[in-house]
């Protein structure tokens, strides 16, 4: 079964074509082909990569005149020129979707309908710069590749089952009525995650309380028990909890009052302060990535080592959260950018837990594999570093979504492909989803 994944984001577009084949392979699969585009402003050139099995095959810069069309571009090299991996689009089985934000509605992979795009669209007030590039990526499939079954796998899901003393805001109570409330992000790689983890130590997740650490450009935690997420940082927006990359994470709301009246900024502006100025990038000065923020502290610069002492301080302080969440802790796990590659930030976070037992075997801490345990022998609590693999995680959910249809002929490239066709077809596959 040949499986294509899309990660819309807002500053860059992830593609990845799987080839499936009987059961899925215990460790993630190199893809066969790659896709990325790094979004610059239209009119301006941005990047455009495709790699087979990790090597590099196409770099263009290309100027954009649509987010459509160089998709619809990045799409054609899967069956044209020289990054070709197939004869044909009527090869691919089956597209997964990255969605971030499928609100209250939408809390398992669901195939994608006419109704279900227009849930998104409406669900873009949450997320507006996510669910709308989403939206573009799905009907940009159904134009270049043709009528195939597509499936959401949402990035709130895992997180749909909070308790609700964690799910709501203290404010007034109508709030939760009207949607306000914390859904919680980056659920398909926390949710990969535990499951990896528990795959690594070989127990069973549902005996295991887990911290996951997603340290990337956006951060966020979730505790994990009996394999559910019953706790994490992001709330009803992606700008909660933890500082990240250059979003702000939890401010007093206070600031924002205060900052209405005295300067009179409008919410535009406060989104842009909050998301665009804010975090490791507001404090340093220097850069929203942490290489840039760890080499100017390296060299010095006071207002780097603040980003970063300010960052470590945060990440302990929830990490500490979630422990209490948990009633205890088997196992932290750090992924993403970050997490999986700053031997600095793992060491100095670990170190506030030393106290529990938690010893982390340095050496490994200074270069780890992919997906290893880091902690020593008699440390009390495990602590891995698991790479971030959400294309990988949505392949997997349209593989058990298209298992679950097994009946249905997966291939639906129908020979009358009329609206009245399509919809039946993708009604069956609708008929086998999961409760
Ligand atoms: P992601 O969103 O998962 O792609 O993570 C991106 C972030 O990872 C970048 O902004 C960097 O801050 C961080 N990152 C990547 N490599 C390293 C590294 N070697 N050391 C520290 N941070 C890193």
């Amino acid at each position: 079964m040949k499986v294509l994944v899309l990660n819309s984001g807002s500053s860059s577009q992830k593609s990845c074509l799987y080839e499936l084949a009987g059961a899925l392979p215990e460790h993630p699969p190199e893809p066969p082909w790659q896709g990325t585009i790094e979004w610059a402003p239209l009119g301006q050139l941005a990047n455009l990569d495709v790699k087979h099995a990790g090597s590099r095959v196409i770099h263009e810069e290309r100027a954009i005149r649509s987010r459509q069309e160089a998709i619809e571009h990045l799409l054609h090299t899967l069956w044209e020129g020289k990054a070709r991996v197939i004869s044909g689009p009527e090869e691919i089985n089956v597209v997964g979707h990255r969605v971030v934000h499928g609100g209250q509605e939408y809390t398992q992979p669901t195939v994608i309908t006419p109704q279900v795009i227009a849930a998104l669209s409406r669900l873009a007030v949450f997320a507006p710069l996510h669910n709308r590039a989403e939206v573009e990526g799905i009907e940009t499939v159904e134009r270049v590749v043709g009528p195939v079954p597509q499936v959401a796998v949402f990035d709130t899901a895992f997180h749909s089952q909070l308790p609700l003393p964690a799910a709501a805001y203290p404010g007034p109570f109508e709030w939760l009525e009207q949607g306000i409330r914390r859904y919680g992000f980056h659920g398909i790689n926390h949710q990969y995650c535990a499951e990896r983890a528990a795959q690594l130590l070989a127990k069973d997740l549902d005996s295991l309380r887990l911290v996951t650490c997603h340290l990337g450009n956006g951060c966020s935690l979730a505790a994990v028990r009996n394999g559910r997420s019953i706790d994490t940082t992001m709330g009803f927006t992606p700008l909660d909890g933890l500082m990240m990359g250059s979003r702000s994470g939890s401010i007093d709301p206070g600031i924002l009052t205060y900052l209405m009246r005295q300067s009179q900024m409008t919410g535009e502006e406060m989104d842009d302060l909050l998301n665009k100025k804010s975090g490791l990038l507001g404090i340093s000065g220097v850069s929203s990535d942490m290489r840039e923020v760890l080499t100017a502290m390296a060299s010095g610069n006071p207002r780097a080592k603040l980003a970063f002492e300010m960052f470590v301080h945060q990440l302990r302080s929830y990490i500490g959260a979630m422990i209490g969440v948990l009633e205890g802790i088997d196992v932290l796990v750090f992924t993403a950018g970050i997490g999986e590659n700053s031997p600095e930030v793992r060491a100095t976070a670990c170190g506030g837990f030393g106290f529990l037992g938690l010893k982390l075997d340095l050496e490994k801490n200074a270069r780890p594999q992919a997906d290893q345990d880091i902690a020593t022998p008699d440390s009390a609590v495990r602590v891995l570093v698991i790479r971030a693999q959400e294309d990988w995680a949505i392949a997997r959910e349209c593989w058990r979504l298209a298992r679950d249809a097994a009946s249905v002929d997966l291939r639906l490239r129908a020979q009358d492909e009329t609206a009245t066709a399509k919809a039946s077809q993708f009604q069956k596959l609708k008929e086998t989803e999961r409760p």
